[in-house]
C-alpha cells in the first residue's frame, strides 16, 4: 500500500518517477511519468540511445546525494515525435513506511526532435546517427556553427541550452558573435580555424547567458564536416571559477593581507622596470614615508590584535587623505608609503600634514590613540628609487628625533 503523500504528485504535468536505490525498483511513476515510459523499464530509461548517466547503479549516488550534491541524468524517453532525452533531477526523499528513496524529477517535455528537423532547430539528417547521439548525451556544452552564415549557431546540445540558457528555438537564432562578448570580431577568428586542416584550437573568451551575465569559457573550436557541410564544433569549458581564483591569487600577491593596501614588492614593480615607463612615475612625484610613533608600546599596552587594529585604522585614514592616483603601499610592520604622482613638494607636505593631524585627531573607542611622523620628498631627476628612499628616510628619522607627531621634508 503506498502512501497517500504520493497521489499528490499525479497532478503534477512533469513525470516524476519514486525509486529504491538499493533494488533499482520503481515504487511509484505519476500520470505523466507513465505515459513516458510506456512498457519500458529502468534500464531503456537511463540508457537508452540519448542517455547519459554519471553512475551506472543508483546507489552510488547515495553519499552524493545525501550531501545535497546537485545530480541529473538525461533519460531516453518515447514521445508521440519519437525518442527525446529528457532531463532528470535526482534528490533523496522520505515517506512513511517507505525506505528512503531516489525522487526523479522529469524537467518540462521538449518537443518531440522530429518537430525540430525544420529548418534552424536542430543539424539536419542527424537524428539517430553517432554524431547525433553523441552530441546530445555528452555533459559538455556544444554548438555546431555554420561560418559560411555568419557564424549562425545550427545546433546546441542539452548542456549548451542549460549553459546559456536558452530555449531551443532562440539558440538557433543565435550566430556566435551575438553570445561573444567580442561580438563581430569574433568572425574573422572563427574563418581562420574553419580552414584549418583539422584538429581544435583552444580559444579564452568570454561568452554572455540568456539572463545577461557574463562566463569565461576556453573553447576548443574545429572543423567538422558533417552531411558534406563544413561546419565548426565548438567544445566550451566554463573556466569561470578557474578565472575567480587566478584574481584572489594575483589580487593577494600585489596586496597586503592585513589593510588590503599595495605590498612592497608592487612599489617596486611600480617604480623599477617597464611599468614605471607607462606611468607617470619616472619623474615629478613624491614619496611619503609614514611610521606609528612607538607603536610598540602600543603593541606592549593593548595586546598585538589591537596593534592590528591600529595599523588597519591607519590604512583607512592614508585612503581618506590622499588624492584620486595617489598609491598607498604598506611598507612592512607599522610603516607605509605614500606615491604622489605628479605633485610638486608643498603638496606633499600638504597631504602629510593632513595626515598627521587626521591621525592625532582620531579616538575611536576601544582602540588607543596615536601619532604618526612623516618624512616627505620629491623626486629628483636621475634619482634612483634608493637614494629617494635614503632621503626621505633621514627626513622620518629625523622627525622622530624632533620629538614625533612632526612631518618633515628632505
Ligand atoms: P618609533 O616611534 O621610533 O617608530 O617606535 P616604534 O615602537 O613604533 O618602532 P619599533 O621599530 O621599535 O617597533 C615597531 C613594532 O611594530 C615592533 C613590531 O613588533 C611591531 N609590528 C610590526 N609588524 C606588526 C604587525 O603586523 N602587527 C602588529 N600588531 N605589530 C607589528
Ligand atoms: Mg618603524
Ligand atoms: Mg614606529
Amino acid at each position: 500500500m503506498l502512501p497517500a503523500e504520493l497521489s499528490a504528485y499525479h497532478h503534477l504535468t512533469t513525470p516524476v518517477w519514486i525509486i529504491d536505490p538499493h533494488d533499482e525498483r520503481f515504487i511509484f511513476a505519476n500520470h505523466a511519468a507513465q505515459a513516458l515510459m510506456g512498457d519500458g523499464t529502468l534500464n531503456t530509461l537511463r540508457f537508452g540511445a540519448l542517455s547519459a548517466c554519471a553512475q551506472s547503479r543508483l546507489s552510488l549516488y547515495l553519499s552524493d546525494l545525501h550531501h545535497n550534491a546537485e545530480i541529473v541524468e538525461i533519460w531516453t524517453v518515447t514521445t508521440p515525435g519519437g525518442e527525446i532525452p529528457l532531463r532528470c533531477r535526482l534528490t533523496l526523499a522520505s515517506f512513511p513506511g517507505l525506505p528512503q528513496v531516489i525522487l526523479f524529477e522529469g524537467a518540462n517535455i521538449p518537443h518531440a526532435a522530429s518537430e525540430h528537423s525544420a529548418h534552424g532547430a536542430g543539424y539536419k539528417s542527424r537524428r539517430h546517427n553517432f554524431y547525433h547521439r553523441f552530441f546530445m548525451t555528452t555533459t559538455a556544452p556544444m554548438l555546431l556553427i555554420d561560418p559560411l552564415r555568419d557564424g549562425l549557431i545550427v545546433d546546441a546540445n542539452l548542456a549548451a541550452l542549460r549553459f546559456y540558457g536558452y530555449r531551443r528555438e532562440e539558440m538557433f537564432q543565435k550566430h556566435t558573435w551575438e553570445i561573444n562578448t567580442l561580438g563581430r570580431q569574433v568572425l574573422p577568428v572563427m574563418a581562420k580555424i574553419a580552414r584549418l586542416p583539422g584538429g581544435h584550437k583552444p580559444l579564452y573568451l568570454v561568452h554572455r547567458t540568456a539572463d545577461g551575465s557574463t562566463r569565461h569559457v576556453l573553447t576548443y573550436a574545429g572543423p567538422i564536416m558533417i552531411s558534406g557541410d563544413r561546419l565548426m564544433l565548438c567544445i566550451i569549458h566554463d573556466i569561470t571559477e578557474q578565472k575567480r581564483l587566478e584574481q584572489e591569487l594575483e589580487y593577494a600577491a600585489l596586496r597586503d593581507s592585513l589593510t588590503g593596501l599595495l605590498n612592497r614588492r608592487q612599489f617596486y614593480a611600480l617604480t623599477e622596470g617597464q611599468a614605471a615607463s607607462h606611468l607617470p612615475l619616472k619623474s615629478d612625484y613624491c614619496l611619503l614615508l609614514v611610521d606609528t610613533d612607538n607603536f610598540k608600546a602600543i603593541n606592549d599596552n593593548w595586546g598585538h590584535l589591537k596593534g592590528d587594529e591600529v595599523l588597519v585604522q591607519l590604512a583607512r585614514i592614508l585612503e581618506a587623505c590622499s588624492r584620486k592616483g595617489d598609491l598607498i603601499f604598506r611598507w612592512g610592520g607599522e610603516e607605509f608609503v605614500l606615491l604622489l604622482p605628479r605633485t610638486a613638494l608643498d603638496v606633499a607636505l600638504d597631504v602629510a600634514e593632513s595626515i598627521r593631524d587626521s591621525v592625532s585627531k582620531t579616538h575611536d573607542a576601544g582602540l588607543p590613540g596615536f601619532t604618526v611622523s612623516i618624512g616627505v620628498a620629491r623626486h629628483q631627476a636621475e634619482e634612483t628609487v634608493d637614494d629617494l628612499f635614503r632621503r626621505v628616510d633621514k627626513a622620518l628619522y629625523q622627525a622622530k628625533n624632533d620629538g614625533r607627531n612632526r612631518v618633515l621634508a628632505a
